[in-house]
Formats: structure tokens, sequence, C-alpha cells
């Protein structure tokens, strides 16, 4: 009520109709000093339902959340990295919409909202993203005839970034980077709501940040870029150039790095792949630390799932060398909390942000 500089009756008003119109429910009361209980309210979790997609380098999934973004159905869709054309995406993301709303019986006007996390940037409704090779793709086109509620597209990160904040291990952070890892590597620099503004979150290209002078050579076109190190295929292709390295037993990425996590219980190859994927990691991290100073480091994305619990210890250690000591002390780097869902989650948050600026009005 300070933040909005109205009176409280103005307040009282306003925020009746809210809870009238099913956009905000009560949630308990505290004690205030000397005066009436403060009424504690929220977001009302059954307003609504919001979709959110993440188009993710091994997988489409969408997922189906209540409006305090609570997971209510999941459909996943394994992708192979060649198979990219924007047709078949939009038909997996289609397909993964009617499967969630079919498993709930919900009918497709009760969606609020659906947000879609692109591996890229989106300028003016198309799509640019490098690694679906995607140049100007009219995504959000090719999916409106087929769905009745609005769309959302923004850069994958970014949202992850946004979810990190609200649900996550952001919460509570005033600037966080929330870093992605996977085949590619990206960071989302996340700041806390002030009084006047919610969480928000920008992305950056700290994948192709150089680390090493005539380094290895980056599908960016570059050399001795961070993803180039760090980035999952670059850590199976590390580990494979070691002595003594076995053969995978997986075909796929995703499960090729969890072996390399679970051989690196031994000393030999995989932990050494690992130790140096940590380093060059902390490297990475300390960059942005002394740029930017942030309070908390949140290491997200699939690869940052798979092989986090593994290398934290050492990235933490690389951190602390690499960083300025007075830096370091005030950063806190941490594993994320969301999982595999964190960037369904995040896209999400899309049409709930949508719905808590308009007020609880339904975008038509
Ligand atoms: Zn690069």
């Amino acid at each position: 009520m300070q933040a909005s500089g109205l009176s409280s009756a103005t307040v009282s008003n306003v925020v009746a109709d809210l809870v009238n119109d099913g956009v905000v429910a009560e949630a308990g009361s505290v004690d205030s000093d000397g005066g009436r209980p403060r009424t504690l309210l929220r977001v009302s979790p059954d307003f609504g339902r919001v979709v959110g997609v993440d188009i993710g380098e091994t997988h489409i999934q969408v997922g189906l959340f209540d409006c305090t973004l609570n997971t209510i159905a999941t459909a996943t869709h394994p992708i192979a990295a060649t198979e990219l054309v924007p047709e078949l995406v939009a038909g997996l993301v289609l397909d993964g919409i009617d499967e969630v709303l079919t498993k709930e019986h919900l009918d497709p006007a009760a969606v609020l909202g659906i947000g879609v996390g692109v591996p890229g940037a989106v300028q003016a409704g198309l799509v640019y993203a490098p690694t679906l090779r995607w140049s100007g793709v009219p995504f959000e086109k090719m999916l409106t005839p087929r769905v009745s509620a609005p769309l959302y597209l923004d850069n994958c990160a970014r949202t992850l970034g946004q979810a990190e904040m609200w649900r996550g291990s952001g919460r509570g952070a005033q600037r966080a980077i929330i870093a992605l890892l996977g085949v590619g590597v990206g960071a989302a620099v996340a700041t806390g709501g002030d009084r006047y503004q919610g969480a928000t979150s920008t992305t950056s290209e700290w994948g192709h940040t150089v680390i090493q002078v005539g380094g290895v050579a980056c599908r960016c076109g570059s050399q001795g870029c961070l993803e180039a190190y760090i980035g999952a295929e670059a850590i199976l292709d590390r580990y494979r150039a070691l002595p003594g390295a076995e053969p995978f037993v997986a075909s796929d990425t995703e499960a090729r790095l969890a072996e390399v996590v679970e051989r690196a219980a031994e000393p030999g190859p995989a932990a050494d792949a690992l130790k140096e994927t940590a380093e060059y990691l902390g490297i990475g991290i300390s960059n942005l630390v002394n740029l930017l100073s942030p309070d908390r480091v949140i290491l997200s994305g699939w690869a940052g799932e798979v092989m986090g619990p593994a290398i934290l210890p050492m990235v933490r250690d690389a951190v602390r060398r690499h960083a300025l000591a007075y830096m370091y002390e005030s950063t806190v780097v941490q594993l994320g909390e969301l999982g595999q869902e964190a960037v369904a989650l995040g896209a999400a948050t899309l049409p709930v942000v949508e719905l808590l600026a308009s007020g609880g009005r339904r975008t038509p």
C-alpha cells in the first residue's frame, strides 16, 4: 500500500474487486504493530491455467500450470538436433499443448496464455536461433492459427532467469546470474524486484565470450569461446580425447554426460574431464562476478542438473581463485532448484506477467 501511494480505502476497494474477480485470494493474516491484523494476499491458483513451452536441445516440453506456477501436467517429445525444421517443431509444440489439455480434460478456452521459450532472440515476432539454424523464422505465425490463447515468445534463458527469481534459487537475490548449461551455454542476469517493479531478467551471449587465445573452434565462427569448453558436446569430446576413456553406452548427449558424471566417481579420465570443465566454468563465472558483482550465481539448464552436484565444490574453488577476493566474498554459487521443467516453467511466467500487468483482464 505504501508503495502504491494510494489511500487505504482505495486499496481496499481495488483488492475487493480483484478478490471478487477471482484474481487474488486471501492467504491468512499477520499481526501488525498494534493495529488490526494485516491480511495477506496471493494470486489465486485457480483463476486459470497457463501453458509453458520449452524448445530445448534434446526435447520439446510442454507444461500446464496454475496461476501460481504449480505444475499440473507435462508432455515431453525427444528431438534429434538434425530434425529441427520449424514446421516439425511447431507440430510437436501443438501436439504437446493438445496432450496436456486432454490429460486434464481442459477446454482450450480456459487457457489464459501460452508462453514459448526459444533458444535465441525474438525480434518483431521472428525467431533468430543459431543453434537451430533459424534465422528470422515466423514461429509465432506458425502457431497462431491453431491455438486460441494469446501467445508470448521470448528467449529461454531470460524466462528461466525469471522462473529462478520467482520460484527457484534466485528468491531474495538482488542480482542473480542464472547460467543455462546445455549443448549451448547462456546466462541471464536477473535483478530482484524493487518497490515499483517485479523481478526482471535480461540475457547475454556469455557462452561466446572468449577465454582462450587461439583456442578451440566454436560453432559461432570464433575461437576459444567458453561454450567450446563447457558446452555438453565439448565436455564429451574432451573426455573421448583423454587416454583411457571408454566408449559410451548411450547414444544421446544427455545420457552420455550422465555416464561421464557416473564414471567420474573414480579417479580417471572422466574425473579429469569434469575437473577441467569446473575450472573453465569457474573462470567464466569469475569473469561475470568481476564484471557484474552478483550476489548469487545459479547453475541451471539440463547439463547443470546432470553434472552440477558433482562439480559444484570445484566450481566454487575456481571462482574463489579467479575472482577478486572482495567480489567473491559477496557472491554465492549454487545449483538451480527447478529441475528439468525449469525452462517450461520459465516460459509460463510470460502469460502470468501479462495477467498481473493487466490486473487480471483476459487478453481478447
Ligand atoms: Zn562462440
